[in-house]
């Protein structure tokens, strides 16, 4: 079993790639690959940690949709995994989590800021990405289900809480949808791993949140992460 996990930003990434012993992997110069990979073994399946790398003009991790979409299909096409996990932080709502709480899905994944009011194209925007759930690879791990809902920024204006709250969105973040459509596009099995850095309806900035929180939820999405690759059989 080939384990493909996508991740966006390098803080998130750095303690999972040193506990699970990855090697990063030199740059494939004939795929003009951008994106900084580590690979290794990890009870009996093969692990590849693919980030969406820094960007060389502004210096941050390049988060968001874009590059997790180009970051999944290149790295399909280089290592064809069986499984794609998106690893991750997302902002939720105080009725459904906590700072920290671990949310993935059994429902498809969606974006909740593309609008594109016209018959066919509208449904076609929003998509409706496919996951999986196998619940026996969650076993001993506490979790959410809900719908993951993705965009492409941090804060969220009236027109994206109302979208988000019509489809029933519980975790938002803003790669999910990308990573899950290059894996429908390839056929790969696919689901997310998120913990909340951000409770999104309260009065607190969630850029103050976020960057509060961001060590608590990356060690829980850490502690998570690798249970369920153990949990993984094959
Ligand atoms: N400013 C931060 C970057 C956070 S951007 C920094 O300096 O490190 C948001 C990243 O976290 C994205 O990868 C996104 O998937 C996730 N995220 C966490 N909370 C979010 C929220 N409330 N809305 C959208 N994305 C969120």
């Amino acid at each position: 079993m080939k384990i493909l996990i996508i991740m966006a930003m390098e803080a998130e990434a750095m303690p999972i790639i040193e506990e699970l012993g990855l090697k990063k992997l030199p740059i494939n110069e004939k795929l003009h690959s951008c994106f900084p990979r580590y690979r290794g073994e990890f009870e009996g399946k093969e692990i590849i940690i693919s980030l969406n790398g820094k960007s060389k003009e502004y210096g941050v991790d390049r988060i968001g949709t874009e590059y997790a979409a180009l970051n999944t299909q290149s790295a399909i096409i280089e290592f064809f995994p069986d499984l794609i996990i998106n690893a991750g932080t997302c902002g939720a709502f105080s009725q459904d989590a906590e700072i920290a709480d671990i949310i993935t899905t059994d429902r498809p994944a969606v974006y909740h800021d593309h609008r594109v009011p016209i018959e066919g194209f509208d449904e076609f925007a929003k998509g409706r990405y496919p996951t999986i759930h196998r619940p026996e690879y969650f076993t001993g791990i506490d979790f959410k289900l809900g719908v993951v809902t993705t965009g492409s920024s941090l804060d969220m204006p009236k027109i994206d809480e109302q979208l988000i709250r019509e489809g029933s969105g519980m975790a938002k973040e803003m790669e999910c949808a990308s990573v899950a459509a290059a894996a429908q596009l390839h056929g790969i099995d696919f689901f997310p791993i998120k913990s909340v850095t951000d409770i999104i309806d309260v009065e607190l900035d969630n850029v103050d949140q976020f960057l509060a929180n961001l060590s608590k939820a990356s060690e829980k999405l850490g502690k998570t992460l690798i249970q369920v690759l153990k949990n993984i059989k094959g």
